[in-house]
């Protein structure tokens, strides 16, 4: 590769790189898709969500799926949610749910968007990970058991957690002056 090549694919991603932490004000059409196609979606109901994959493919978009029922995870870095400083609620992409408060979202620096405690008690569910030869504690959400990432015990106070959250998952309603 010459000089000038590498100099030209370091911009380009830079480029993308930018485009990432700035996202269009359009992708909010994006969640009303979710929510028009998932019948389930509400940020009021407060029953469990009970559906076989099969379902869940139905009416939930590819990558919110993929995060949700097969526990995968995002590129890091990826999330426009990753560095919002916005002032509102996160809840559950896959079914609405109330998850974390901006107020309790922090700066971890580890590219996913973090959190130091949850909206409620109840708004998530704890289970232990042993894959990929590491002990972790997962998290689901409380109302339809969509992975959402893990906790960890290196956050700051006053809890002391980390909510290490993928920003897929997440979909953000900011609050509305009054
Ligand atoms: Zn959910």
């Amino acid at each position: 590769m010459t000089l000038s090549r590498i100099i030209l694919f370091v911009c380009l991603a830079m480029l993308q790189q930018c485009s990432f932490s700035q996202p269009s004000p359009k992708k909010s059409t994006n969640m009303a898709d979710t929510t028009k196609k998932n019948p389930l979606y509400s940020h009021e109901a407060t029953d469990k969500v009970t559906l076989s994959d099969e379902e869940w493919k139905k009416v939930l978009p590819a990558d919110v799926y993929y995060i949700a029922r097969q526990k995968g995870t995002e590129r890091p870095w990826t999330s426009p949610f990753e560095n919002s400083k916005e002032i509102g609620t996160y809840y559950c992409k896959a079914c609405g749910n109330a998850l974390f408060k901006s107020d309790t979202k922090f700066e971890s620096g580890c590219g996913w968007p973090s959190f130091y405690e949850p909206v409620s008690k109840g708004s998530i569910i704890y289970t232990p990970d042993n894959s990929h030869g590491m002990r972790r504690t997962e998290v689901q959400c409380g109302r339809c058991k969509a992975h959402l990432g893990h906790v960890f015990e290196d956050g700051p106070p006053p809890t002391g957690l980390r909510y290490c959250i993928n920003g897929v998952i997440l979909d953000f309603e900011k609050t509305k002056e009054k």
